[in-house]
This record gives structure tokens, sequence and C-alpha cells, in this order.
């Protein structure tokens, strides 16, 4: 088996505006069953969804959590206004924004962007995944997926690695339940987190810092569904979610 990844090359900085489909396809010869990952944080740019600290009012509730924690209210506001659910205020700020991923600060990235100014993810990541998605099926012809990533920390581990985080004809989970091993057991278990997989794969062209390859093409999977993906199938019902309901009890002993 074999399978190929490559970066684009020549993606500009990214304004407002601008159409990642056209310049992906532009600088890229698409084939059919390509993976497209793409950096939230270009399409954070792309979509405008840039902000600054000068202009949040933070209410009460920021107040207090960023007077305990000697922090920034207007940034706390900031990601309180994007979260359903805090999971844990301290010494993590970890939240579930509101299109249902945890992660630290709601995602906000101060990273590879202008100075003063702060990317948000994308409002609804599956649909800025379909969007690019269908655009550049229109631009090629060729029937493709897409994965929006971003950089996430793990539990136990140290280390931050590519999470999907939006998707476009990809199922995120491949369910092995049901099939053989080698010795003809069934497994049981096992569901493969696949679009992270391809995340954390992707990511490690892309890289953190100054490389400029916020677009990555993986070849050689035959892994596009034929029916609308959603990164939702990955997240656990919160009623089913021990580490979740752990966080909690911690926070509201
Ligand atoms: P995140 O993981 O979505 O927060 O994205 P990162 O900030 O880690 O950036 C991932 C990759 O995209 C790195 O190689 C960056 O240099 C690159 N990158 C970020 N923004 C831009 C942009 O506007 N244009 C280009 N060409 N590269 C960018
Ligand atoms: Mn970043
Ligand atoms: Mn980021
Ligand atoms: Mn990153």
């Amino acid at each position: 088996m074999k399978m190929e990844a490559f970066t684009v090359e020549n993606v500009p900085l990214i304004r407002a505006g601008d159409d990642i489909a056209a310049i992906i396809c532009e600088n890229a010869q698409l084939m059919d069953n390509d993976i497209i990952i793409i950096a939230s944080t270009i399409v954070a740019k792309a979509e405008g969804r840039m902000f600054r600290l000068e202009d949040i009012v933070p209410g009460d509730e920021a107040g207090r959590i960023a007077h305990e924690h000697q922090t920034d209210p207007r940034f706390v506001q900031a990601v309180l206004d994007r979260s359903r659910d805090v999971l844990v205020e301290w010494p993590i700020f970890l939240v579930e924004t509101k299109h249902g991923h945890v992660c630290i600060k709601a995602g906000i990235d101060a990273s590879n962007v202008d100075s003063g100014f702060l990317a948000d993810l994308p409002e609804d990541p599956d649909l800025s995944a379909a969007n690019i998605g269908k655009r550049m099926e229109e631009i090629t012809g060729r029937k493709i997926s897409v994965i929006i990533t971003d950089t996430n920390g793990r539990a136990f581990k140290i280390g931050q690695t590519g999470v999907a985080v939006g998707l476009y004809r990809i199922h995120p989970i491949r369910n092995w339940k049901g099939k053989k091993d080698l010795f003809g057991n069934i497994l049981q278990i096992t569901e493969e987190s696949i679009a992270d997989e391809i995340a954390g794969a992707a990511n490690l062209l892309m890289g953190e810092g100054d490389g400029g390859y916020p677009v990555v093409v993986l070849r050689g999977l035959e892994m596009r569904s034929d029916d609308p993906a959603s990164v939702k199938e990955m997240y656990r019902e919160s009623g089913q979610d021990i580490i979740r309901k752990g966080l909690r009890s911690l926070n509201h002993p």
C-alpha cells in the first residue's frame, strides 16, 4: 500500500474575501479521491474571522474568571462568546465551542496572524469545508474530500497534533467492529479516527511556524464518502463522556 502527501506551493498570505478553493486549484492538479487538508487559520482569514481585543467589552463572568487567573478579561470574554460549555477554567481554559469541538481557548489563535489581531475557528467548520470542497469540485470536475484542521493539545500527553475540525465528503470514523483480526477474532470495539490521523499526517508537512504551507494534498486513499459527512460524527455524546463528567465534578464538587 502506498499514499502520497504534498504541500500546495505558492499560497499567498490569505486576506478576507480570498477564494481559497481557486487558489488551491491554480497551484495543484487535483485528482479524484484526493483529500485536501486546509489549516483553519487560512479559512478564518478568508472568512474575515479576525478580531481585536480592543473591540471587546467583557461582562461579569469574564471579569470574575480573568480576575481569579490574572488574565485579560477581554480575552476571556472572547472565549466565552464562542463557547457553549466551559469544562475547565484553570490552569487550562478548556471549552466546548458552539460547533461542539472541545479545545483550549475556543481555538482562538494569534500565530500566523497580523499583529494585534486574533483568528477564530470558522463558525461552522463543516460548512466551510463543504463550501471550499464543492467549489474545488466545480472548478476541477474532480471528486475530492476536504479536512479543515487545527493544532490541538491532547489529554495525558505532551505535544500538540493536527486534528480535524471540519469535514467535507469524508467520514471521520472508520468502523472496524464486526471485522476479523489476523486470527479470525471478531473486532468488538475499534473505531479508527481517520480524520484526525489524516490531519496529524498533514500537519507534519504544514508545521506551525513560518513555512507558509497551509494546504496539503493526500493522495492514494479511497475514503471519499458519497453522502454528506460531519466532524460531529466523532464527538461523544456528553452523557457517555466519562472524562467530561470527571472534569465537571472537579469544577463543581
Ligand atoms: P493552525 O494550525 O490552523 O492554527 O495554522 P498554523 O498557524 O499552525 O499554520 C499552519 C501552516 O500554515 C504553517 O505552515 C503556516 O506558516 C501556514 N500559514 C498560516 N497562515 C498562512 C497564510 O495566510 N498563507 C500561507 N501561505 N501560509 C500560511
Ligand atoms: Mn495558528
Ligand atoms: Mn490554530
Ligand atoms: Mn498549526
